[in-house]
């Protein structure tokens, strides 16, 4: 079996679901097709929650918006909509009765209850959709299937349960294909969880892993992985195949390929991974593996944009390094900030972070009771895999670096914004 993912671009309108249609059409195994929410959903449904939690009443119209931009997508697709239409009217009511209800908990908590919404709505109607074009397909809510903990907004996946429901609600001898949601979960106490912004591929990674597939493709509208984002350097060119790697150190250093927890649960099951176009699905994409080979001498580039660099050191003058050590990542750790790079001299620890305020805010107030610590906002980091002078020079010409760090492979530069 295999585990298709299409993202929202690939489904933000009638064409984009009916292309999703004859690109399944294509597959002849047994499918699981992991979907996000419709088009820009998940950042309006984000809007209607900051206005829900705010008490503004423009919560109501910002929901209603979402609404008939589904019920537009509805109209486009089906000559008979009966039948979609109650049932995605009735999924809509859920959010509205929610709304209605109050709030429950923190903004993490609910986030998770309001914008996973989205993508319970896109699969209804892409199920519907090819349930019409292709007979018996299956459509799951994942919520009951995929546990986790109860970590809101970054929900840590519960394998061995999941596991147990996942192989026992997808039986490919009933429907040889399945629908679910990406980006959501749901905790053991039944509430709903997400896995970060742009989860769905880390969602078909953990389907592949669970269900042993042969393969996992993620639809996008680019041709491939690039050796950089094209917007940024606009000669990039097509990598034919990566290791996982290589995918690894280019997501964590900021390239917004995949969703950067995506290559573990393959790597772990040896399951490639193959980025294709959803514009052009005979193109051959990029093959994520194993034993993939990088075309020599080709340097490839990151940018991970909106950094903070941070430099902590002991007040008494007393080395960073030991003792200090830990203690200074213990608060990065109960804050729940990630770190991007970390470079240590005797008595200093600079650390650069994506500026997430208020969370940086308050880690910072926090080493200030025991360190010293001051920091540079509006910076960004660059990195250059399997680097080369004439690379370097080219991004960091006429750039005021702020910190260098290199290794064999890598050279990153956390440089002030343009
Ligand atoms: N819909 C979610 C988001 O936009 C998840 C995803 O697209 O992967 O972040
Ligand atoms: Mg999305």
């Amino acid at each position: 079996m295999k585990v298709y993912k299409f993202g929202g671009a690939s489904v933000k309108d009638a064409d984009g679901i009916r292309n999703l249609a004859s690109i399944v059409s294509e597959e002849k195994e047994n499918l699981v097709v992991v979907v996000s929410a419709f088009g820009k959903t998940t950042n309006a449904l984000e809007k209607v929650l900051r206005a829900w939690m705010a008490g503004d009443a423009a919560c109501n119209t910002l929901l209603e918006d979402v609404y008939l931009y589904h019920r537009e997508v509805i109209n486009e697709l089906f000559e008979n909509s009966g039948g979609v239409i109650e049932r995605t009217e009735v999924l809509f009511s859920r959010l509205r009765e929610y709304l209605i209800s109050g709030k429950k908990g923190g903004y993490d908590f609910e986030y998770d209850q309001v914008v996973s919404f989205g993508e319970l709505w896109s699969t209804s109607i892409v199920a519907e959709y090819l349930k019409r074009e292709f007979g018996s397909v299956g459509w799951i809510d994942i919520r009951g299937n995929l546990l986790t903990d109860d970590r809101y907004r970054d929900a840590n996946i519960l394998w061995y349960e999941s596991s147990l429901r996942i192989n026992n609600i997808i039986d490919f001898g009933k429907n040889r294909i399945y629908v679910t949601q990406g980006f959501i979960g749901g905790n053991v106490a039944g509430y709903t969880t997400t896995l970060g912004r742009e989860g769905s591929d880390y969602t078909a990674a953990i389907m592949a892993n669970i269900l042993g597939a042969e393969k996992v493709v993620v639809w996008k509208d680019v041709p491939g992985i690039l050796n950089a984002d094209p917007k940024w350097l606009p000669d990039a060119v097509k990598l034919d195949e990566i290791s996982y790697t290589e995918a690894v150190e280019m997501t964590f250093s900021g390239a917004k390929i995949i969703h950067p927890k995506t290559i573990k649960p393959l790597h772990n099951r040896n399951i490639p991974l193959h980025v294709r176009s959803f514009l052009v699905p005979s193109d051959p994409g990029t093959i994520i593996k194993a034993d993939a080979e990088l075309k020599t001498g080709m340097p490839v580039y990151i940018k991970k944009e909106e950094q903070m660099l941070i430099s902590i050191s002991p007040k008494d003058f007393s080395f960073a390094m030991g003792d200090n050590l830990s203690r200074v990542f213990y608060f990065f750790k109960i804050h729940g900030i990630r770190v991007n790079l970390v470079d240590a001299s005797a008595v200093k620890i600079n650390v650069c972070v994506d500026d997430e305020r208020p969370k940086v805010d308050a880690l910072i107030n926090d080493l200030k009771a025991e360190f010293s610590a001051v920091y540079n906002e509006k910076t960004e980091m660059l990195s250059v895999r399997h680097y080369t002078l004439e690379a370097i020079e080219r991004i960091t010409a006429r750039r005021e670096i702020l910190l260098e760090q290199r290794s064999r492979s890598t050279v990153r530069f956390v440089v002030r914004q343009q």
